[in-house]
């Protein structure tokens, strides 16, 4: 393949006046093409599980993992070999971002509600944690202990009892998910981990996969979740995409963004390598520079092109760097930057401009904002406190990254006397004529029918 160059394009929106339509298509993003085919590979994937279940698994694993796999049941035995394993500053590092982590996430419960809408009524809202969740860690180009964390973290908040957890069988570690995410697994105390790698695990979280036989014996079976979350590839995203309805998703934690609103005291060489960050992740990987400054984009791209150079995932950030889902959008001021970051919606925005907490108050439209010069999305990624699951693809316009609530749902409990019915019972009678739906009406009255001509003795 030819050397990468970098080809850090500029969108020039100076002087033009465009709705929001007009912003999201001109925005940096992947053409859809790309995910058309995607999708379709992702299709293939789900009906593959579904009718081979466990020999499907092992087809995968074969093709896309490179490892020979029966069951992908990860033994107790490997998961405590993986923590006591692992390097004393790794351990000490996990265990710094799990205190943070769950210090944010237990502040996020939301309290139930009661209210007494009249006498002898009362009306509450319950929060009610899922009963099984499946928790996917990416592991393709890299591996994701720190993902370990951030999605088990606010369900053990949520108080849910049964979590699972799949990452991809690596090839060096005998098939089984990197000994780090095992190490990380064992530290929050998760035993039930599965080698699945992509569409296949949340496939298999999604509808289950049958208890089996084969020629050495029974293959337990793996239940399905009522949630499937977190990060992955855009095979990862399409897949919870498309199993969204049949179990509850997170949000679509597909390739990563980061977009950078900046004015004139931005540090170019912050603003490069925190572009440079993110685009490290994958090829795919949007990195967003939005600014009124035509001298920090030339900056900027000297700083890429210089950090770039000796930055040790080379290919792939320049590659990431140069997509069509990368660039500078050059704008008339920092108003207008807000425009385009909420059009945009990124997954991470970082603000870094004069008054750079003021700004970030007045954005609607991202994952996750970080406000100023030491606040770089490396900091959320890892040790902020903060979750690093979070909407990408404009989807942070009506998505929220992983929290508490993820695997809460409400329920509504009504508990009126019969009083309190009684006094209400003309205007249900109002409304369900209005409606053309007499019964319901009827099964009020009735009620009160009966304590005149009750048969009980
Ligand atoms: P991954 O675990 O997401 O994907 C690896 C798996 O992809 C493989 O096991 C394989 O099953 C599958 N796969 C690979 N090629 C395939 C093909 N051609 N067809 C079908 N399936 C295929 O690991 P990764 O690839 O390293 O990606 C991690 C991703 O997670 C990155 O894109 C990163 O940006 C993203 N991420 C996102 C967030 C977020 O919150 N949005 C957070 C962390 C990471």
């Amino acid at each position: 393949s030819p050397e990468p160059a970098l080809d850090f394009r500029t969108i020039d929106l100076r002087g033009r006046s465009l709705g929001l339509a007009e912003l999201r298509a001109l925005v940096p993003r992947l053409e859809a093409e790309q995910g058309a085919a995607v999708e379709d590979a992702v299709r293939g994937i789900i009906a593959d599980v579904r009718s081979g279940g466990f020999a499907a698994l092992s087809m995968f694993a074969e093709k896309f993992d490179g490892v020979a796999q029966r069951h992908p049941r990860v033994p107790a035995e490997a998961i405590d070999h993986a923590l006591e394993s692992v390097d004393p500053s790794v351990r000490a590092a996990l265990e710094e971002s799990i205190r943070r982590a769950r210090l944010f996430a237990e502040a996020q419960r939301p309290a139930d509600v009661t209210v007494r809408p009249g006498d002898g009524a009362t009306v509450t809202q319950r929060w009610v944690p899922v009963r099984r969740v499946g928790l996917y860690v990416p592991g393709g180009l890299a591996v994701y202990p720190s993902s370990v964390i951030m999605n088990v973290i606010p369900a053990q908040a949520a108080g849910v009892g049964s979590i699972a957890l799949a990452s991809p069988p690596q090839r060096d570690n005998g098939g089984l998910p990197h000994p780090t995410i095992l190490a990380a697994a064992a530290l929050l105390g998760i035993d039930e981990v599965y080698a699945i790698g992509g569409a296949q695990a949340v496939v298999t979280f999604a509808y289950g996969i049958p208890a089996a036989e084969d020629g050495e014996g029974p293959l337990p079976l793996i239940e399905p979740a009522d949630v499937v979350t977190g990060p992955g590839n855009i095979f990862v995203a399409t897949a919870k995409r498309l199993v969204k309805g049949i179990v509850g998703i997170d949000a679509e934690a597909g390739p990563t963004e980061i977009a950078i609103l900046a004015d004139c005291t931005a540090r170019p060489e912050f603003v490069a390598a925190d572009l440079i960050s993110q685009a490290e992740h994958d090829t795919r990987a949007g990195s967003v520079l939005v600014t009124d400054s035509p001298e920090l984009i030339e900056a900027v791209r000297a700083q890429l092109l210089e950090q770039a150079e000796v930055t040790k995932h080379r290919e792939r950030v320049l590659t990431a760097l140069s997509g069509r889902q990368s660039g500078a959008v050059l704008v008339d001021d920092v108003d207008a930057g807000v425009a385009v970051c909420d059009a945009y919606a990124a997954e991470h925005l970082e603000v870094m401009t004069a008054d750079a907490a003021g700004v970030a108050t007045r954005i609607r439209n991202a994952g996750a904002i970080f406000v100023g010069d030491y606040s770089p999305v490396s900091l959320g990624d890892y040790t902020a406190g903060s979750n690093h699951v979070l909407p990408t693809s404009g989807t942070a316009a009506f998505s929220s990254g992983l929290n508490v609530a993820t695997f809460l749902k409400a329920v509504q409990i009504i508990d009126y006397s019969e009083a309190a019915l009684d006094a209400v019972a003309r205007h249900i009678r109002s409304l369900s004529d209005a409606e053309d739906l007499p019964g319901h009406g009827d099964a009020v009255d009735r009620r009160f029918e009966e304590r005149a001509f009750d048969p009980r003795p």
